[in-house]
């Protein structure tokens, strides 16, 4: 037997089912007329971002990454509670731009951005957050071309890791920004060429769980976005001081300590050096925000027994769900949270194994783990499924195509 994930704080029971919204997951299938369903909370997207606010710093900005999670109705409702957005393809951009919002609080990193992305963004006064020498001669070139006073931000590698992150995106040789012993030279160069400098964007990690290896990585982060703004010799206008605050998705995980690092940003905010006074400062998070407050629902098609395990066969799989099936960036797979949605308050008395319906042995939810008896029919839930799910996963995959998602 396996472990399975824990299932996130903040979650409803009805008539012993799992309830979102108000609504049972029974109600929910019914209402959304199939499955698989992707289905997000209002209830817990409001109540994260209030119990973040409660503990962060007046002064700290919280930007949306909407990679996590670009959903049209995720994104409206996240616009009214976050102080940004942060985006990463000229595609994002797009649905940003199709859903009205505002492209002030937008900027835009990610390595390779083509030139009619650069266009886009400049058009729309987007900030850009420059990953090369080569992407900032080119974005002033369109922005000379188009009449434009480019905004520009510098992506910065950092010369430090941050501990215990589950990705690292910054520290030694990387495809991503700038290295920082080049950053205050090519910072001078786009302020001389006349772009309105927004700053620096450093970004060292995703998936962490340690508020001390956090608080020591933003503290590092402080430190030399002083003493880069310092070579550069003005008063910096923004830095985005990245983000990489993890959730618990399997056993053992512990939720992130989000006051010790409030506590912590507090403490450094009340002494930053006269060139980082008036700074705009910000964080990026994208499945700190969304991933908890969102469940995947996949009805059992089949029960089967072979070699004496018991496998329950769904209409889902890692076509919408590849973390969940362990092939997004694990080394070795584990338990996601997952849960017999409409038995939820049912005692576990079998070990069984939960796959997809796709003809791989890499299509598995859930691994040999303790479960209610479950039936041909039942529902079963994988929680987490708010971030990097429906738009991370290969939906295209054996002709599946994509699931229904719906905000509640
Ligand atoms: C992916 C990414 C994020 C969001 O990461 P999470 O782990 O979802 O918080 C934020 N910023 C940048 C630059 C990214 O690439």
């Amino acid at each position: 037997m396996k472990p399975t994930g824990p299932i996130p704080a903040g979650y409803e029971t009805l008539d012993g089912e799992l309830a979102i919204g108000g609504r049972t997951v029974s109600q929910l299938v019914e209402d959304a007329g199939e499955t698989p369903l992707f289905v997000y909370s209002r209830r817990l997207l409001d109540q994260r971002m209030a119990d973040l606010r409660a503990v962060m710093p007046d002064r700290l900005a919280i930007h949306y990454a909407v990679k996590a999670n670009p959903h049209d109705n995720v994104i409206r409702h996240m616009a009214g509670l976050v102080d940004g957005f942060d985006i990463a393809s000229g595609g994002e951009l797009a649905i940003m731009q199709r859903l009205g919002m505002d492209a002030g609080p937008i900027s835009f990193a990610g390595p390779g951005k083509r030139d009619r992305e650069l266009d886009a963004a400049i058009m729309a006064g987007a900030t850009l957050n420059l990953e090369s020498e080569s992407e900032a001669e080119r974005a002033l070139a369109i922005a000379a071309k188009n009449g434009m006073t480019p905004r520009l931000a510098i992506r910065v590698n950092p010369d430090f890791e941050m501990k215990g992150s589950g990705m690292k995106m910054g520290g030694g040789a990387k495809p991503f920004g700038v290295d920082a012993e080049r950053v205050p030279e090519l910072g001078r160069q786009i302020i001389a060429a006349g772009a309105d400098f927004r700053g620096l964007h450093i970004y060292t990690g995703s998936q962490a769980l340690s508020a001390e290896s956090l608080i020591e990585t933003q503290g590092n982060v402080l430190d030399l976005a002083t003493r880069l703004t310092d070579e550069i010799g003005v008063d910096l206008p923004k830095l985005n001081m990245g983000g990489g605050f993890g959730i618990p998705y399997f056993d053992k995980d512990q939720p992130l300590d989000i006051t010790a690092i409030g506590a912590g940003l507090e403490q450094r905010f009340a002494n930053l050096p006269p060139r980082l006074a008036n700074t705009h400062l910000c964080i990026e998070l994208g499945r700190y925000l969304v991933g908890e407050a969102g469940v995947y629902l996949t009805r059992i098609l089949d029960r089967k027994v072979s070699h004496g395990e018991s496998y329950l066969v769904t209409d889902g799989g890692l076509h919408h769900q590849l973390a969940a099936s362990g092939n997004f960036g694990t080394v070795i797979r584990r338990n996601y949270p997952v849960a017999i949605a409409n038995r939820f308050e049912a005692a576990p008395i079998e070990v069984a194994s939960i796959v997809g319906c796709l003809c791989t042995p890499l299509d598995r939810l859930l691994d040999k783990a303790h479960l209610p008896r479950a039936e041909v029919g039942d529902l079963v839930a994988v929680f987490c499924a708010g971030a990097y799910g429906a738009t991370a996963s290969p939906s295209a995959f054996l002709g599946q195509g994509p699931a229904l998602e719906l905000l509640v």
